[in-house]
């Protein structure tokens, strides 16, 4: 393993404070900063803006890493996949899913997740740790690396043009770490995508909430699923400590201004949540919120005992919604060949694993 420090994940802060600790002026760390996140750069030799020497001085000491890449595989939908292997050879998956107008990279907070959803496949594996702020980083960099998106694009022409926080783990149990990944994502000097592009998704940490409005003012997405406390405690055993009325109110301060809402995910189980009934709970619940559904039709799982509604009955579920005023979009499944879509990740470099030691 490398001795070197690695200065990807460093917040500006840190970067400087280290410079300044290794004998340089901080205006070291802007040039850095200039090279790592709006160039792309990963070699200090290309850096043309620091002497020679200074540059070999830094490389014998710092490295500018990428998690290692462990497998990447393209869906016939052109989503991609990337197993990324961190250094303690823990891995995590991270999603790139371009569509008509967008490109958004689903990115992981955790290995794992102690949430233990019924209807999560992810949530059925340990959770081994927390990702550090440079892994966070590190997968969206290294999904830029893929598409040699570098340096950074204006807004408009990007291909890597949105992060959801929604890949494998719950980022409000990890939010030191994910707030310092966004922030450097969303420095101006650096990779500068708009926090209109990003989009957190919790199952509802609710101390937490304020905090990511207040300090990081991205999009909020909440897993919703269940439009009463009895079934989704049921779904979603986090609900049994933060319930629906304490959820909702803290949704109601959240900052919605420049007529930004709230998304509300709900996965269709087929006769758990899907009603018309329940279509109806679900806009009661959300009033006064300015909001928007997200639909997802639920992804099954090899053991889950879970079915997906049937597709009249999405239709009819979002029809309502969207009669009422509300965007209701029905998320399509992406990637599902590649096993890239919601609640799938990791499960199948899981499996494979197992199968392995199986056969030892
Ligand atoms: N822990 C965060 C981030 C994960 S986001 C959260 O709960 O929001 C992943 C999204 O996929 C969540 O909305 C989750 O509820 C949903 N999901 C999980 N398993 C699914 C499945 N089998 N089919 C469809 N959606 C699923």
């Amino acid at each position: 393993m490398s001795e070197r420090k690695n200065l990807v994940g460093l917040s500006r802060d840190e970067l400087t404070a280290e410079m300044v600790a290794f004998g340089e002026k901080p205006f070291r760390a802007k040039q850095l900063w200039h090279w790592i996140y709006n160039r792309g750069v990963t070699d200090f030799a290309v850096m043309s803006t620091i002497a020679k020497t200074l540059q070999a001085r830094l490389a014998e000491h710092y490295e500018v890493a990428r998690p290692a890449l462990s497998r990447v595989q393209t869906s016939s939908d052109g989503t991609r996949k990337w197993l990324f292997r961190f250094g303690d050879t823990n891995e995590a998956e991270t999603v790139y899913i371009p569509e008509e107008d967008r490109g958004t990279v689903c990115i992981s907070s955790q290995v794992g997740c102690t949430l233990t959803c019924t209807f999560c496949h992810t949530g059925t594996q340990r959770l081994v740790r927390n990702l550090s702020a440079a892994e966070i980083v590190g997968q969206f960099m290294a999904a830029r690396d893929s598409y040699a998106e570098w340096p950074t694009p204006a807004d408009e022409t990007r291909l890597l043009s949105n992060i959801v926080m929604m890949g494998m783990g719950e980022p409000l149990f990890n939010y030191d770490n994910v707030a310092t990944a966004l922030r450097i994502v969303m420095d101006g000097e650096g990779i500068a995508l708009s926090k209109r592009r990003i989009t957190l998704s919790t199952a509802g940490v609710v101390p937490m909430i304020r905090r990511c409005g207040e300090e990081l003012g991205v999009n909020l997405a909440i897993s919703l699923h269940a439009v009463h406390d009895e079934l989704r405690d049921h779904l979603m055993p986090i609900n049994k400590k933060y319930p629906l009325a304490e959820l909702m109110a803290a949704l109601r301060e959240y900052p919605t201004y420049n007529s930004r809402r709230i998304t509300f995910e709900y996965v269709m189980l087929k006769d758990v949540n899907d009603s018309l009934a329940d279509a109806r709970a679900l806009m009661r619940l959300v009033k006064g919120i300015p909001a928007k559904f997200n639909l997802i039709p639920f992804n099954p799982w090899p053991g889950s005992s879970f079915e997906c509604s049937n597709a009249e009955q999405i239709r009819r579920f979002s029809e309502l919604l969207f009669d009422a005023g509300y965007a209701a979009p029905v998320r399509q499944p992406r990637g599902q060949d590649i096993l890239a879509a919601c609640g799938q990740l990791k499960s199948d470099s899981e499996r494979r694993r197992a199968a392995a030691v199986a056969a030892q």
